[in-house]
């Protein structure tokens, strides 16, 4: 059964768009012009949910996962790490890992510095969307390199019709979304109950 978030499940009824080939438009509030409004909100949330006793750093990838790490980082006063996509020539100790992207449909580099994620590091991730959870699984395969451990991990918004969320709770990984939809067909948005 879905937990769903009641502003956000409001806020993509009323502006998210759904698009050919299974893609939700979120252009107006999240991947775009952003409500910071919503975001502290749904973060709020995401304190709720996770212990925020049981994690000491927040982890995302660039880019649209900084905006709601940072706010929530903020809130609880934790720093924050974004995995990057492009591997920077001045990063020492880095770890890299490979994730394919759905919306892009190809192949990128994840890359992190072992300087800010490392041994015994217990990690919130936070991201957008969860679809094939790709993303997720680099996080996990980074977490794996550095030797922290993953806590939780929170999506704003989780593709229910696609495979990340069983595989991610099949790894008995603590997954959070604030709102889970059930189907994109015939670009109408139904929401999961
Ligand atoms: P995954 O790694 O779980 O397969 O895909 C998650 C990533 O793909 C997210 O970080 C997000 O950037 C992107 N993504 C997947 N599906 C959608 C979608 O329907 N709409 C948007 N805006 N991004 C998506």
């Amino acid at each position: 059964m879905a937990n769903n978030f009641q502003p956000l499940v409001d806020r993509i009824l009323k502006d998210g768009k759904s698009l050919e080939g299974g893609i939700l438009k979120v252009d107006g509030f999240i991947n775009h012009q952003l409500d910071p409004i919503l975001i502290e909100q749904m973060c709020e949330e995401f304190t709720r949910r996770f212990d925020p006793n049981s994690y000491d750093k927040i982890i995302t990838i660039e880019a649209s996962g900084i905006a709601p790490a940072v706010i929530l980082g903020l809130l609880l006063k934790k720093p924050v790490v974004f995995a990057k996509k492009k591997k920077p020539s001045t990063m020492s100790n880095m770890l890299v890992t490979e994730v394919f992207s759905f919306t892009k449909n190809t192949s990128y580099h994840v890359c992190v510095s072992g300087e800010f994620l490392t041994k015994g590091d217990r990690v919130l991730f936070i991201d957008d969307f969860l679809a094939n959870g790709k993303a997720a699984v680099g996080i996990i395969d980074l977490c794996a390199q550095a030797q922290a451990e993953i806590v939780g991990m929170g999506f704003l918004i989780e593709k229910g019709f696609q495979a990340g969320g069983k595989l991610l709770r099949e790894r008995q990984i603590h997954v959070e979304s604030l709102a889970t939809i059930e189907s994109l067909d015939n670009c109408t948005i139904t929401i999961a109950k």
